[in-house]
């Protein structure tokens, strides 16, 4: 088996009594975890789960999320991980739209409503007792489908990215060419493992050298501060709100982090202020930019260059490739705006069941069309500006709205905004910016607005600007803005 799945029985072999996974006070050594999974593997068997089959999971991160992803993996089938925040009707469709076997339920979300043959969290122990230790021997291959995960469905809804062994094998070797993890690595968690990022960056390279998982169930900021001092945690990812959160904690200047040796930080961008304020504490971010169809990543900021390069997600991981692609198919020169293209054996070989739309991101020679917008500079150094959705159209000019959003971060009375693009009859579309202001802070629309001035070019600066109690975003952190355009801008995308 040269699969995912089988990389706990591998790692047991190196180091059986080190600690793998450390959950709410328990610990599990990769000995365990190598027989919990082959008990798993085993019993789902028993319950004719075979190759290619799907098998979901609902809940919070916890070890039977961990077990059930590498237990698919050792069987050939594929594990299904669902976002424990979506609706009901959602999950419902897709666990439809994967066509699961079964859903193997933990803590952290009820399954009322939905389909199928469920294992709910009290009848998991049980499951696993049922199966036998002993090593599962299906010949699984770097081709083989190892993951459907859904997309965050920020601009629509969420389609089923397959990932292959393969392509997490590379994602993993990509990472681990830049991040040197070290055997010892004490990694935290708390992102959800349905998403990418925190499965695909910090679960697996941890497995892979034998480091130990600081699982939690999610992110709280008081549990991050406790943990990091209390495990010693040298490994976190974190989307840039978490690592905001933890800036602006009134624990954020006693607290002891002084264990912490890499910050992977990525999936939307992460704003130079953050940057600088982690600066100061001696701590660099690793950024990245990547997406679920990457397996995630394909842009990679390291440390050296994570301050003169600060704003850009670094150039292509070392076994990917990124290109710039204008809208008449030439190449983006420096400074000019291109959608980002990616190739390489972490690319996806499609999206389950939809032949159409694969094909309309993938092509033959095997670039995947990101829809993101991306400018490099001279030295190829990539900033992710927007979604290709998202870019404004005003009077025959394009703008950008994550430039005009920087620079209102600049303001000290912004805490988080957004630009979005309104109709306007003179100029097609005009921008409007949501701002939500600092605690205490006080800061008026023209104010706002008049600060842009000279800072800007008019066409870019936005006609209008409206304060805003929050900004929606989706369970990943990311800002949504199509409900800001059907709210404030009168459309229904
Ligand atoms: P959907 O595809 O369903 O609309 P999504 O694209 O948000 O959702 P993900 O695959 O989780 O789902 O996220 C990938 C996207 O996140 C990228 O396409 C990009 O827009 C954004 N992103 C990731 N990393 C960065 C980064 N460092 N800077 C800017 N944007 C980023
Ligand atoms: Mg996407």
């Amino acid at each position: 088996n040269q699969g995912t799945g089988s990389w706990p029985a591998r790692r047991a072999r190196m180091t059986p009594e080190r600690v793998a996974l450390s959950y709410l006070g328990h610990d599990r050594t990769y000995r365990d975890l190598r027989d919990r999974t082959y008990r798993l593997a085993s019993a789902l068997s028993g319950l004719d789960v075979r190759r290619g089959d799907r098998v979901a999971f609902l809940g919070a991160n916890q070890p039977s999320m961990v077990e059930t992803f590498f237990a698919a993996g050792l069987l050939g089938a594929v594990f299904v991980p669902l976002n424990t925040r979506l609706a009901t009707p959602e999950l419902r469709y897709i666990l439809e739209d994967a066509d699961a076997k079964l859903l193997v339920r933990g803590e952290g979300r009820d399954g009322a409503g939905l389909p199928g043959e469920h294992i709910p969290p009290d009848a998991y122990d049980d499951l696993l007792g049922s199966g036998s230790p002993e090593p599962v021997d299906e010949p699984v291959g770097q081709d083989d489908v190892c993951l459907i995960m859904y997309t965050s469905g920020t601009t629509g809804r969420p389609k089923g990215a397959m990932l292959t062994h393969g392509n997490l094998t590379w994602n993993t070797v990509n990472l681990l060419v830049d991040v040197p993890f070290a055997h010892d690595e004490v990694t935290l968690v708390s992102a959800p493992l349905f998403h990418i990022a925190a499965l695909a960056q910090t679960l697996i390279p941890t497995v892979l050298k034998g480091g130990r998982v600081v699982l939690e169930p999610s992110f709280d900021v008081e549990r991050t501060f406790d943990l990091i001092a209390s495990e010693r945690v040298t490994v976190m990812f974190g989307v840039p709100s978490m690592f905001g959160f933890l800036a602006r904690s009134p624990r954020w200047a006693g607290a002891d982090l002084s264990s912490l040796r890499h910050l992977l930080c990525g999936g939307a961008p992460v704003p130079e202020p953050l940057i600088r304020t982690y600066q100061e504490r001696g701590l660099t971010f690793l950024q990245g930019y990547g997406m679920t169809e990457t397996a995630p990543g394909a842009l990679f900021l390291g440390a050296e260059h994570s301050i003169d390069k600060a704003g850009t997600a670094g150039v292509p991981c070392f076994f990917s490739d990124v290109r710039l692609v204008t809208p008449d198919g030439s190449a983006a020169g420096p400074g000019e705006p291109g959608e980002v293209y990616v190739q390489g054996p972490n690319v996806m070989p499609g999206y389950w069941g939809r032949p159409e739309e694969s094909a309309k991101v993938l092509s033959p020679d095997g670039w995947f069309r990101s829809g993101d917008v991306g400018v490099a500079d001279e030295d190829g150094y990539v900033r992710i500006s927007d979604r290709l959705n998202d870019v404004i159209i005003s009077g025959g000019e394009n703008v950008y709205p994550a430039e005009v959003e920087s620079v209102l971060y600049g303001h000290e009375a912004v805490a988080e905004c957004a630009v979005i693009g309104v109709p306007d009859d003179r100029w097609g579309e005009v921008g409007k910016a949501l701002v939500v202001t600092r605690p205490g802070a006080k800061a008026d629309p023209a104010e706002l607005l008049a600060y842009l001035d000279g800072r800007l070019a008019r066409f870019k600066i936005p006609k209008s600007l409206e304060l805003v109690p929050e900004l929606p975003k989706n369970a990943a952190g990311k800002l949504l803005k199509a409900p800001l355009r059907t709210l404030y801008g009168g459309s229904d995308d």
